[in-house]
């Protein structure tokens, strides 16, 4: 997912208490799994555990968002156990711990020139990207 991936062998590890409710079965306990990924900024591997609490019903009619299929002989956990493991992996950038050589890594700032042909009363720097922003505007309500 992302930038984050997890090992096909990886072991997922589950520890929950199962209980029998009026209507169904409670699942509570934690899901854990180990994930993997490259620092955004110097490439190398990173590691982390991701750790799920699990708190859910699963139901013979499940409700969708709210419960999980209850089977009439089993329960199938996976469903629910994707969810939990997704939500807690990491997103948006992910960095080693900051080492010097990973901040070796990443490109120089680019200084700006002060006497280019920019609006000397513009505090701060514009990212280029969102240039084309500039040119939208707005009508008061
Ligand atoms: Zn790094």
């Amino acid at each position: 997912m992302g930038d984050v991936s997890l090992l096909p062998d990886e072991v997922v590890l589950v520890d929950l208490l199962v209980d029998q409710v009026r209507g169904g079965v409670t699942v509570n306990g934690k899901v854990s799994v180990n994930w993997n990924a490259e620092c955004s900024r110097c490439l190398r591997q990173v590691d982390g555990c991701a750790i799920a609490e699990v708190e859910e019903l699963f139901e013979e009619h499940p409700r969708e968002g709210e419960s999980y299929k209850l089977g009439e002989e089993f329960i199938d956990l996976e469903p629910m156990i994707r969810d939990a493991v997704l939500l807690e992996l990491p997103v948006g950038v992910i960095r080693c711990s900051a080492t010097e050589e990973c901040l070796a890594a990443a490109p120089a700032y680019q200084v700006l020139d002060n006497n280019s042909n920019e609006d000397p009363d513009r505090k701060e720097s514009k990212d280029p990207r969102w240039a084309v922003l500039d040119d939208l505007t707005f009508e008061d309500e």
